[in-house]
């Protein structure tokens, strides 16, 4: 015969298991399965690079979290590059550049989720499944977009900012992003990133 105390006991025990069923239960529902967002729904607002077309290597997802979902977007400036360069095969090298300093500083992948170039091309960078690597301390749910160029020396091309615009419209779309949540890196960490001529831009984007 089971004492009062077992009872208790096996209560306790019954209520823990609920408890992690629970928390299971909830993350399950919280999380988006963003994995499966499909690259596809930009179709018509950008001329999409594929990750596959410019990277081999696959990124250390060991090192990097998992997105539970977006609620705001970072716009970033390369901030080294004051020229205007459409060709592909150099916009590809940079591109490729810019991810091998971000793997040699630990961040596993590029930092940022798309990269645009001059020529109105969209990169894929990290896959929206993680989070991305591209504001000190607030990149939970935040989208890094970084365009090519220094915008303190050079202004954003027009193929650049129609293609910001598109892109931005369409992400807010998808994830449900409201306009004052759209960033430059300036107004998050001590920065000149995106550059003054862009950033004035990304105040219009917002306002
Ligand atoms: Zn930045």
């Amino acid at each position: 015969m089971r004492t009062r105390r077992q009872f208790m006991l096996q209560g306790l025990g019954a209520l823990a298991v609920a408890a992690v069923g629970a928390r299971r239960a909830g993350a399950a529902v919280v999380k988006r399965p963003l994995g499966c967002v499909d690259l596809g729904a930009l179709d018509g607002c950008a001329d999409l690079v594929r990750r596959a077309e410019w990277d081999d290597q696959p990124a250390k997802t060991w090192l990097l979290r998992e997105a539970g979902g977006y609620n705001r977007l970072t716009v970033h400036h390369l901030g080294q590059w004051a020229r205007v360069e459409t060709d592909r095969n150099a916009v590809e090298c940079a591109v490729r550049n810019v991810c091998a300093g971000h793997r040699a500083r630990g961040y596993g992948d590029i930092g940022y989720h798309f990269v645009i170039d001059h020529a109105g091309r969209v990169w894929e960078g990290r896959s929206l499944a993680y989070e991305g690597a591209h504001v000190s301390g607030a990149n939970e749910g935040n989208l890094g977009v970084m365009l090519m160029g220094n915008f303190d020396e050079q202004r954003p091309v027009p193929a650049q900012i129609k293609v910001l615009d598109a892109l931005t419209a369409r992400l807010r779309e998808i994830f449900m992003i409201k306009r004052y949540r759209v960033y430059g890196h300036r107004d998050l960490n001590a920065t000149a990133c995106p550059g003054r001529n862009l950033y004035e831009h990304v105040v219009e984007l917002r306002t």
